[in-house]
């Protein structure tokens, strides 16, 4: 193999590795497919383990979007705080179900450490970047500084601000129109890298062709770079380090730099419910199995071990359950969804099946009486089936 294709092969797979990411169990991706339609992915078709999943984006820039949303990785009620998620669209469960809970009155200190958000010096939650902690800490720091009495009206405002579609567009569309010449600059450098940095080597040789590939390098790198701090500064003001940290990767790794516009558009809508995203993105038909999936982990979540769960965690979490319950229930009649028909059995796949696990639908002979997919589900029986 010659020096050439050794770099054309080294730069293949460079921008390979930088299609692919780790989520946290819990997240959902929102990806564009090569017919500019969206999908939504709670569990990765390849790679995962019990703490997240690996997923992949197209390798063209353009056509590789992704965003990713999740529902708030803990509790709060009108009495305190408790590191428990109370949604868990993945199929697989939570990674973890060990609870503690901290009561608003002994809230004293509020911290985004990195990707953790600590209370009281003891973690919440754990995170795939620093956006949720960031995010998290603004919102904990004001509920805990409120009187108790006007603590539940705001807890149910940041509630319904995480399923406002209309903030939602404004938002995406304020990244579209700042950031479309930069997004076409950091595809130029792909191309650039790609396709004509190759043919220039291949025609020319490689030291008549870096006398211009390099400063040619070197402006789009300064260019892509300034921009990036830019826009990240106005979408993610607080992030600093991680500004200064990807700046930093884009202004010495050219084919990171080709993928600069993920590391915005990834995180823009995670203070957003799955859901919300999900009602603005994807097709109707791809919409209802997600928003499915999203109503019957609320209405039959997973059992937990109960002596994980201490009567004032429970008293929160059924709280905080009903309350996201109910907005979910409003999106889904705001885009015509019918929910009601959720609640009916299933047809038998087979005459000997006479139940079913109302969370995951699968169907089981008389002698089964829970799921063990859903974390022991009790089952319900199909007596009379909808036809
Ligand atoms: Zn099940």
């Amino acid at each position: 193999m010659s020096d050439r294709q050794y770099l054309l092969l080294v730069l293949g797979f460079l921008a390979l590795t930088e299609c692919l990411f780790w989520v946290r169990r819990g997240g959902v991706v929102f990806r564009q497919m090569a017919t500019r339609r969206w999908r939504a992915v709670v569990r990765s078709e390849a790679i995962s383990n019990h703490h997240g999943d690996l997923h992949w984006c197209w390798p063209f820039p353009p056509a590789g979007s992704v965003y990713i949303a999740r529902s708030w990785p803990f509790v709060a009620g009108p009495e305190g705080i408790a590191t428990v998620p109370v949604e868990c669209l993945h199929p697989s469960g939570h990674s973890g179900t060990a609870s503690v809970f901290f009561a608003w009155a002994a809230v004293r200190d509020v911290a985004a450490d990195g990707k953790v958000l600590r209370i009281n010096g003891q973690p919440l939650f754990r995170s795939d970047s620093p956006y949720e902690p960031l995010h998290f800490e603004a919102l904990l720091r004001d509920l805990s500084r409120l009187p108790a009495r006007d603590r539940p009206t705001r807890l149910r405002e940041y509630l319904r601000q995480s399923f406002d579609r209309p903030m939602l567009r404004v938002r995406r569309a304020n990244l579209s129109e700042r950031a479309a010449n930069w997004v076409t600059a950091c595809t130029g450098l792909w191309i650039f890298l790609m396709i004509a940095c190759p043919v220039i080597l291949w025609r020319f040789g490689w030291l008549p062709a870096l006398w211009w590939l390099l400063p040619a390098l070197l402006l789009q790198l300064a260019w892509i770079t300034a921009g990036f701090i830019r826009l990240h500064r106005r979408f993610f003001p607080a992030a600093n380090d991680e500004r200064f940290k990807l700046a930093l990767v884009y202004a010495l790794a050219p084919v990171s730099a080709t993928r600069a516009p993920d590391s915005l558009s990834r995180p823009l809508l995670g203070s957003f419910h799955p859901l919300c995203v999900a009602a603005e993105l994807l097709s109707s038909e791809a919409l209802e199995p997600l928003a499915e999936r999203i109503w019957r982990d609320l209405r039959f979540p997973r059992p937990v071990t109960m002596d994980l769960r201490t009567p004032q965690v429970a008293a929160e979490e059924a709280w905080f359950r009903s309350e996201i319950k109910s907005r979910v229930e409003d999106l889904l009649r705001e885009v015509n969804v019918n929910w009601a028909l959720w609640e009916r059995p299933p047809m038998p796949s087979d005459p000997t099946h006479s139940g079913y696990c109302p969370r995951c639908l699968s169907q089981f002979t008389e002698e089964a009486k829970t799921c063990a997919d859903c974390g022991g589900h009790p089952l319900v029986s199909m007596v009379r089936p909808i036809r």
